[in-house]
């Protein structure tokens, strides 16, 4: 009997690099250039209550400055969605899709929690209001993948030893799965001497062969792909019903599956 593994990222890649960063501040321009002169990609969340906001990106900028990258919500005002009521929840997470739909052009479809608050209801009226994902502030210290991405638990924080993780990431006890190394913070924090640390964790990370480099919301898209495959009783065809390419193991060796494609052994 034939075996299959959703264990690969695109290009056949059992690794993957995703950063997200929070609130939008004007050191975003530096750290978005870093990421792309290193092939890292990553997703910014943006409160939109911020543009035109001294020392904040603003909205004319958003184009260029997160060129490459994903715009996605914060919210608008930055709230404690814990202690706010239904409606206050839905028209932070409408409007500020609304103000960030205007100014990068495409459809906003996912999210960080302020102050990383959130419980179940939070998730329910983040979901209705369009949301596919959002990300917390609770460190897993590991590389899984999560179980709801509406409560999606990032790797660590910049400041958690990525050094030394970057080594873990890519050490033979990780070669058997897909791993994906998630770091998240805010631009401004690298503003006292910080920004070295960066720099040397984009360069040691980016432009690896081995690795896909996404953004928040591709992850979430190739997963949900992936998660999605009709296989075949005998698992020799294997149907894709989404937009997007899926790489899998077939008896261990590497196969994709076009969008809207049907794989036959
Ligand atoms: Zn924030």
């Amino acid at each position: 009997m034939h075996v299959i593994d959703y264990n690969l990222f695109p290009g056949g890649c059992r690794h993957c690099i995703t950063m997200s960063y929070d609130d939008g501040a004007g050191s975003d321009v530096r750290l978005a250039q870093i990421f792309r002169e290193n092939g890292l990609r990553g997703t910014f969340h943006l409160n939109s209550s911020h543009f035109g906001r001294s020392g904040y990106v603003s909205a004319a900028e958003v184009p260029e400055v997160y060129a490459g990258h994903e715009v996605s919500c914060h919210m608008v005002t930055h709230p404690m969605p814990t202690q706010n009521p239904d409606i206050s929840v839905l028209e932070e997470v409408i409007e500020d899709r609304r103000a960030l739909e205007a100014a990068c052009g495409y459809v906003v479809r996912g999210m960080s929690y302020p102050f990383g608050s959130y419980d179940e209801r939070v998730i329910a009226l983040c979901r209705t209001a369009g949301m596919e994902y959002s990300r917390t502030t609770k460190s897993t210290n590991f590389f899984c993948l999560p179980q709801d991405f509406l409560a999606w638990h990032p790797t660590c924080h910049h400041n958690g030893q990525i050094m030394e993780k970057l080594d873990a990431f890519y050490s033979r006890e990780m070669n058997g799965s897909m791993c994906l190394f998630y770091v998240w913070g805010h631009s401004y924090e690298f503003e006292n001497g910080g920004w070295p640390l960066i720099e040397e964790f984009a360069k040691a990370a980016g432009h690896r062969e081995d690795t896909w480099y996404a953004t928040n919301i591709e992850i979430v898209d190739y997963v949900n792909a992936m998660r999605a495959l009709r296989v075949g009783v005998d698992r020799t065809t294997v149907y894709n019903p989404s937009a997007t390419k899926v790489w899998f193991s077939l008896d261990d060796e590497p196969v994709s599956v076009e969008p809207g494609g049907l794989f036959r052994l």
